[in-house]
């Protein structure tokens, strides 16, 4: 129950409403016997700062931050972790000592999804789908991970090479190469990738028919891991099942994310299977709706 001394972990973002963040942290939080939950609220673009410093001032142990915000959770935050540093890019913002702290832990949730699954990305071929947030994020957490190399296909393709060109003055032993979305250039470059990502929107519900590749570019020695996950099995990882691929959805990505916005704002680890079985009950009910 929510008293006078209850904390608060806060969502901000624009729009909110599908979130599933607070479903599954207040689940956690509550399974520790902690006396706080977490609370989504719609902030607007040119609101952000007043809700961070009003935030500050109300106690609120830290703020998840989500769609348009996380560019600017990054400016605002007194010091970041490497990968919001490298991004530019935060999706957690702790109050810390009177300090603002940024993180961003989509890496984290990205890498800990791969490890769950056995995947190793240690030099490894790695194509990512998508140049916008979580495939910049993921562009870097992959090379950092120890991947032998990333190509980026985007639609709009100038996004993917500024991407490219970014990683490669940041890390300049890195090997990450650009490439326009088109069946061609996919079914080259997949034909000696191991892991393919799909960090774009394509797929996700209400649009189930799409796929960001089609069937023909894929095969059975690639993994396939599609961070959509809601439809939990995209058409994108239907056709990789049927070619004999390994598949993996972005569910564990979600949940590990909001593992370690908890434990950064508590200081306990919540336990990550209870946080799961919350979000799939939660994502089968929606669909059901
Ligand atoms: P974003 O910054 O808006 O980027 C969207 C990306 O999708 C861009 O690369 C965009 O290409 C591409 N795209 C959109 N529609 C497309 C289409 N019809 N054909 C081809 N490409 C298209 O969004 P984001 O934050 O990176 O999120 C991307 C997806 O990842 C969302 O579905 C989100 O729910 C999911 N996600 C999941 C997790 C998780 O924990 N599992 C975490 C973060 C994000 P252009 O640049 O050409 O527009």
């Amino acid at each position: 129950m929510i008293n006078a001394s209850t904390k608060f972990i806060a969502l901000i973002g624009d729009p909110i409403e599908h979130s599933m963040t607070p479903v599954i942290q207040n689940e956690a939080l509550e399974a520790l016997g902690l006396n706080v939950r977490n609370i989504a609220f719609r902030v607007r673009r040119e609101e952000f700062k007043e809700a961070v410093y009003g935030a500050k001032a109300l106690g609120i142990l830290g703020l998840m931050v989500t769609i348009p915000h996380k560019e600017t959770a990054a400016k605002i935050a007194d010091e970041l972790d490497w990968l919001a540093s490298l991004t530019g890019s935060a999706n957690l913002l702790h109050f810390c000592n009177d300090k603002i702290k940024g993180y961003n832990t989509d890496g984290y949730g990205a890498s800990q999804s791969l490890k769950n699954a056995g995947v190793d990305v240690v030099g490894k071929k790695v194509a990512i789908i998508g140049a916008g947030g979580a495939g910049r994020c993921l562009c870097f957490q992959m090379l950092l991970d120890g991947a032998d190399c990333v190509h980026v296909f985007n639609r709009t393709y100038e996004k993917a090479l500024q991407l490219a060109e970014e990683v490669k003055r940041k890390l300049p032993h890195a090997n990450v190469y650009a490439h326009r979305l088109g069946v061609e250039e996919l079914r080259d470059v997949l034909s000696n990738v191991d892991i393919l990502i799909n960090a774009t929107s394509v797929g996700m519900h209400p649009n189930e028919d799409d796929t960001p590749v089609p069937k023909v570019c894929l095969h059975r020695h690639l993994v396939v891991f599609d961070i959509v996950y809601n439809p939990l099995e995209t058409r994108l990882l239907r056709e990789a099942s049927e070619v004999g691929a390994m598949t993996i959805n972005g569910v564990d990505m979600l949940v590990y994310t909001n593992v370690k916005a908890v434990e950064i704002c508590v200081g306990v680890q919540p336990s990550f299977e209870l946080m799961k079985q919350r979000c799939l009950q939660e994502l089968r009910k929606r669909a059901l709706h």
